[in-house]
């Protein structure tokens, strides 16, 4: 199958690509860092040599960047599987976050999943099978300390998802919202959380795997994962 995943260069989005290299996937990759991308990609490409691995860089928070590498996608591929996992978390509270936080969490965590979906949709509906993933929080579930614009932009992707999902349920693409509570990535990193305390990326990834090993009448609907000792 071929599989395009958003924020592969590292953390959840690297793990979900190499679980899909492990099983001989053909895998179409982006993130904003050209160079971690390619360090990302080379990663790859050695320890699953046999697998068709293409990248193309992209500020996937401007929409001009999301429609060229949609463009790329299509005329290499036609998507199975999209994993919109692209993000990054800022803490803040409501009242003194900066200006415009807001509308940067909603460019980057919101608006590259609803572009780049629509950009890539037409072709998966031609083809009548799909799954889309959209790396949604326990931020789009409650209200947290610090979540402020965070949390705000992660509960419009799970009300994205859910939308997505009532209107593709008889087109034979699933939607699936994947919720995690913390995971080590580099958000974490020097944060001075004990990595054994909350959940791996490569957990994340499992899971989605999993949901892709259905028949084609069921749906993981929510992935819910918090750590073992619950949400820090
Ligand atoms: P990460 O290790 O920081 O990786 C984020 C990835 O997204 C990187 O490849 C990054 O590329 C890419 N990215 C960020 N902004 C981008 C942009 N404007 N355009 C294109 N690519 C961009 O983060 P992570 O912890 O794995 O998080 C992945 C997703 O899971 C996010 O949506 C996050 O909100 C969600 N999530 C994480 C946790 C957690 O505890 N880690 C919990 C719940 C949900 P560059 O490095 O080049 O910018």
């Amino acid at each position: 199958m071929n599989i395009v995943i958003t924020g592969a260069s590292k953390g959840i989005g690297y793990a979900i690509a190499e679980i899909f290299a492990a099983n001989g996937h053909n895998l179409y990759v982006t993130s904003k860092t050209a160079a971690a991308l390619d360090l990302a990609v080379a990663s790859l490409k050695k320890d699953y040599p046999n697998v068709n691995i293409a990248s193309m860089p992209a500020d996937l928070s401007i929409q001009s960047e999301v429609t060229a590498f949609a463009h790329w996608c299509l005329a290499k591929t036609t998507p199975h599987i999209l994993v919109n996992n692209a993000g990054y978390f800022v803490p803040g509270k409501l009242q003194d976050e900066a200006d415009g936080q807001l509308q940067d969490q909603l460019n980057t965590n919101l608006f590259s999943a609803y572009h780049l979906t629509r950009a890539l949709l037409p072709n998966m509906l031609a083809n009548q099978t799909g799954h889309i993933f959209n790396i949604c929080s326990i931020a789009s579930l409650g209200a947290y300390e610090n979540g402020g614009a965070y949390s705000i932009s992660k509960f419009a992707l799970l009300g994205f998802s859910k939308n997505l999902r009532l209107e593709l349920k008889d087109k034979g693409i699933k939607v699936t919202a994947v919720c995690p509570g913390a995971v080590y990535t580099n958000s974490w990193s020097g944060s001075g959380v004990d990595p054994n305390s909350i959940m791996e990326a490569g957990d994340i990834a499992k899971m989605i795997y999993a949901a892709t090993q259905l028949s084609p009448q069921a749906v993981v609907e929510d992935i819910i994962m918090r750590p073992q000792l619950g949400d820090l």
